[in-house]
């Protein structure tokens, strides 16, 4: 398996620590809002990569956090607690904004059919294992106390900036945006591990600690939770490309400080979905959620296609022309497999070698459009029997999850296909048009386009 690691800035050989096990934790949402179709993009993404390595033979384990404390709207450590921002739109607590985005985040997720991960666990409930960590922190000297708020001193560890090939300017205060200067720093790329409430006064959401009643940071979460659940060594980290810095460049520092070893070895990050104002974002006010795309009638599996067209590094434009494409598309695969005959016994050198080509697309750094196109071939290839085609369709299928065997989704056979074609004649001839055109637009949702010809009228699959 080749993956591309942030880390080694290349594609690396993936070497899991334990042989045949891998342990990934992916970064959660946070639940001051709804999750975007931006948002999603990203876990569809971690989907892929835990069902490739259970498609390959790997016992996965995978934790998620969900962010409900601490993340400031500043990424960093200025702003506002993002939860504390949700408390003032919508006159709620924490817990009741908490509650109602982890429920509306899980709605979307599964109905992109992602997998669920082994461990999931909210921010406040691990308080336990953040002051466990920052303890032994500042009994190392590494954090500190200043202002009431625990600090990482970054000129404590080497290499801080490693996940960010060194580029130390890009990042220092004043350059990055809504990060502001904080006197009680050492240095002002040190971060904040621990609030207390002198800080932000009224925040709904304290623990008592041995570093006074307040709550923890947003980077703590991730390495507590990950160590608590995970263990000390971590294959897989991943994230959408936002968290590169300062979250993930601070779970690393904090991590290894206190574990005094490497932490995780691969860094996985997915590229951003835009729109054409830019680049999605949970603050930017209206934006597209998955249960939207539902309502307006579109299968959200259609969006799962759609990210599964382009590569999970490189940037990607959303627009409903693209959407509505991956929707007819993904309704003619099913209609095709629909339609196949499982006849036959089945070909091991043909699903043989259709089974290689899926893996070696896939093992190429996750090449999901590669591995349609392996699918596209299976389906054209006459040499293939039906019951081959179906089986290597069905194995396909446990990494896309498209569920492009649904029998469901089957299709009218040419014999109702005829009878609607007659229903809808007989309608024109009433001239009850609204009918006969009801009857065209039901069969072309289901993939079926009524063509009409001067000998009568005959059927297509839409787009063939
Ligand atoms: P958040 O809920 O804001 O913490 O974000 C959840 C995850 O979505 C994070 O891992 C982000 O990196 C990722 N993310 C945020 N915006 C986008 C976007 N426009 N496209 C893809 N991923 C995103
Ligand atoms: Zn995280």
């Amino acid at each position: 398996m080749k993956l591309y690691n942030t880390l080694a800035r290349k594609i690396e050989e993936f070497i899991p620590n334990e042989e045949g096990k891998v342990k990934i934790y992916t970064c959660g949402p946070t639940v001051y809002h709804y999750a975007h179709i931006g948002n999603m993009r990203n876990y569809i993404g971690h989907d892929i990569l835990v069902r490739t390595f259970d498609f390959l033979g790997y016992q996965v384990t995978r934790a998620m956090n969900i962010t409900d404390v601490g993340h400031l709207t500043s990424d960093s450590d200025s702003g506002e607690d993002k939860m504390e921002v949700a408390k003032k739109r919508e006159n709620k607590t924490a817990y009741e904004i908490a509650d109602f985005y982890t429920d509306a985040f899980f709605k979307d997720f599964y109905a992109l059919n992602n997998k669920q991960p082994d461990i999931v666990s909210p921010a406040t409930a691990n308080i336990d294992s953040y002051i466990r960590i920052i303890e032994k922190l500042i009994k190392d000297d590494i954090a500190y106390q200043s202002g009431g708020n625990i600090y990482f001193d970054i000129s404590k560890v080497q290499d801080y900036y490693c996940l960010t090939n060194h580029q130390e300017d890009k990042m220092v205060v004043g350059v990055r945006d809504g990060v502001e200067f904080d006197n009680n720093k050492r240095n002002q790329a040190d971060f904040a591990l621990w609030f207390t409430t002198s800080k932000f006064a009224n925040h709904e959401m304290v623990w008592d600690s041995p570093f006074g009643t307040g709550y923890p940071g947003w980077h703590i979460e991730c390495s507590g939770i990950s160590i608590k659940y995970l263990g000390e060594y971590l294959d897989i980290h991943g994230g959408g490309v936002d968290n590169i810095f300062p979250h993930h460049t601070n779970e690393i520092a904090q991590s290894e400080a206190y574990l005094g070893h490497k932490w995780c070895n691969y860094w996985f990050h997915n590229e951003h979905l835009l729109d054409d104002t830019g680049k999605m974002s949970k603050s930017h006010g209206e934006f597209l959620t998955v249960s939207l795309l539902a309502d307006k009638g579109y299968d959200p599996l259609s969006f799962r296609f759609l990210c599964l067209n382009s590569h999970y590094r490189k940037q990607m434009l959303f627009s409903y022309d693209s959407l509505n494409q991956a929707e007819t598309t993904l309704k003619k695969i099913r209609n095709k497999i629909a339609n196949i005959n499982d006849s036959g016994e089945l070909d091991n050198e043909l699903y043989a070698s259709y089974i290689a080509s899926f893996k070696n697309a896939l093992e190429d750094d996750l090449n999901t459009a590669n591995a349609i196109s392996v699918l596209y071939e299976v389906l054209k290839d006459d040499r293939v029997n039906g019951h081959t085609k179906l089986a290597l369709l069905e194995k396909f299928d446990s990494v896309f999850a498209l569920e492009l065997l649904k029998e469901d989704e089957k299709l009218e056979n040419d014999a109702e296909i005829m009878a609607l074609i007659e229903k809808r004649a007989e309608a024109k001839k009433n001239k009850d048009f609204e009918l006969a055109d009801s009857i065209r637009a039901d069969l072309y949702q289901k993939g079926i386009e009524l063509v009409d010809t001067r000998e009568g009228t005959t059927y297509k699959i839409v787009g063939s």
